[in-house]
């Protein structure tokens, strides 16, 4: 999704539902006129720019008035959407303040934890290899045989320097395996020991349905 698309579903989301549609109205002709074109302000007048903001809401279906803007301006301000920063010759000057910029607004939590989580080194980290091998369950990524403390290695589906530390693509697996596999590509290793009766058919399709998922960021470390 890019970046608008990113604003744009977190205005209707998340912002739409605490705003009436005159704010609605206004923050969107002021996001129109800053980040859309690269700045965070602008000078707005709203003597010409109420005919603009298309209300079908004014009285008689008409624009709204001046006074009617200001107030929902300030309605906007105490929401967190906007500053007020000052009056000038050619109108009002405004900052204005992006979805992801307005404290409390958007589930954080979740966004900065799944970031952190893209960005963790699960190669490196003890704490994080750990993680693998109980994501794993404490069971050979390729071949299914049991898994300790002392006896498994956490190792890259894709070697370096191609493949990186990341959550989908390093792996819990036996000694065994991480030997024979070596240089091989994952899906040529798998049918490997599969043509050599480790694994079953079904286990064998199983593996190749989990690498998809592994590395379609699916299989995620819980923490
Ligand atoms: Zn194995």
């Amino acid at each position: 999704m890019n970046e608008f698309a990113q604003v744009f579903a977190q205005f209707q989301d998340h912002l739409a539902p605490r705003l009436d549609v005159y704010e609605q109205a206004i923050y969107l002709y002021l996001l129109r006129h800053t980040h859309i074109e690269g700045k965070r302000e602008a000078v707005i007048g709203f003597k010409s720019a109420r005919k603009k903001l298309a209300f079908g809401t004014g009285r008689a279906g008409t624009s709204p008035s001046e006074g009617v803007i200001y107030e929902k301006l300030r309605g906007l301000e105490q929401k967190g959407c906007v500053k007020i920063l000052s009056t000038e010759r050619a109108g009002t000057r405004i900052e204005v303040f992006l979805p992801s910029e307005m404290p409390g607004l958007l589930p954080v939590a979740t966004a900065i934890s799944d970031i952190a989580l893209e960005d963790q080194d699960f190669f490196s980290v003890p704490e994080n290899r750990k993680l693998i091998l109980e994501r794993e369950e404490w069971r050979c990524f390729y071949c299914l045989a049991k898994l300790d403390e002392n006896n498994h290695v956490i190792e890259h589906v894709v070697s370096r320097p191609e493949g990186d530390n990341s959550y989908r693509n390093v792996v819990a697996a036996c000694r065994r395996c991480n030997n024979r596999k070596s240089a091989l590509l994952v899906e040529d290793f798998l049918r490997s020991i599969y043509r050599d009766g480790i694994l079953s058919g079904d286990e064998f399709a199983i593996r190749i349905a989990l690498l998809a998922r592994l590395r379609a960021g699916e299989l995620r470390p819980v923490p």
